[in-house]
């Protein structure tokens, strides 16, 4: 039994290592990695509740779409100043 809780553990661990490598890898800029344009935001309820610290973005302008960090609220603030 204890070694199930061994492997099982470790797999978790491994799981976790690649989450936050993989969230970490995401743009966290709201500038598109292609062309540099604004973002717009689009909204997903399921996204947002399963998990919050992502959002799916869209460019306006080349068409790029995919998943960015959310930026924190010092962030935000940082910016609008
Ligand atoms: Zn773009």
């Amino acid at each position: 039994m204890l070694v199930v809780v061994v492997l099982f553990a470790t797999v978790l661990l491994r799981a976790a290592i690649v989450t936050t490598f993989v969230y970490f890898m995401l743009p966290a800029k709201r500038a598109c990695p292609r062309c540099g344009a604004q973002l717009a935001l689009i909204h997903h309820s399921l996204l947002r509740w399963l998990l919050p610290a992502v959002e799916h973005r869209w460019c306006l302008d080349c068409g790029w779409s995919g998943v960015v960090r959310v930026q924190s609220r010092v962030i935000r603030r940082a910016a609008r100043s």
